[in-house]
């Protein structure tokens, strides 16, 4: 385990199991349809390929950034378009990839810009569900795994742009936090 972490709460193999089981759901779900996958950058980086890897059905993929973090470890709730997609949103069925609800408001955001973009569907899969930190009214459609409210790290997920390598999804110690 990095050091700078409290503890492991999913491991590489446990990741890569419950991966294959959401892939078999929405290749399910989405059978005979070509979905357009938007994974958020960067924190669903990782998730995004290896479900695009299990999935038996055709999709694209395509990517937006946005931020509603700066370097703190607590969201302001304003969310901001670092990049659009490069996709025309009309017509598609998205399939939203997320690393994390916390507050909600990311993904509430989100939802209802490419809605209003006249999507034919758009639905939210996000990997962890921290539902003790939600703020406003959304859920996924599907998930990977529940986490406590603490302030999680590896697997794409970032502190101040560290530990996205990491293979495995762990707390951060915040006696690491950067003091300025
Ligand atoms: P929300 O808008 O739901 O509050 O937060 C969504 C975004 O906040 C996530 O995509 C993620 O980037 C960030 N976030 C929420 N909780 C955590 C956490 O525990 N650790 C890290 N590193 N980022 C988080």
């Amino acid at each position: 385990m990095h050091p700078h972490l409290k503890e492991v709460l999913f491991t590489r193999e446990e990741i890569a199991v419950r991966v294959k089981e959401l892939a078999a759901v929405i290749s399910q779900d989405y059978a005979g349809k070509n979905p357009l996958v938007v994974g958020i950058l960067k924190g669903s980086i990782m998730f995004t390929v290896d479900l695009l890897k299990e999935l038996s059905i055709d999709a694209e993929v395509d990517f937006m950034d946005v931020t509603s973090y700066g370097y703190g470890i607590s969201s302001s709730g304003e969310v901001r378009i670092l990049k659009d997609l490069s996709t025309v949103a009309h017509g598609r069925d998205i399939l939203i990839v997320e690393d994390i609800i916390d507050t909600g408001n990311t993904l509430l955001y989100l939802k209802g810009l490419l809605e209003e973009r006249q999507a034919n569907s758009v639905k939210i899969i996000s990997f962890l569900d921290k539902p003790a930190g939600r703020k406003v009214a959304i859920e996924a459609d599907y998930v990977g795994f529940e986490v406590p409210d603490e302030f999680i790290v590896g697997y794409g997920i970032d502190y101040a742009e560290r530990y996205r390598q990491l293979p495995y999804i762990g707390v951060f110690n915040q006696e690491f936090l950067i003091k300025d």
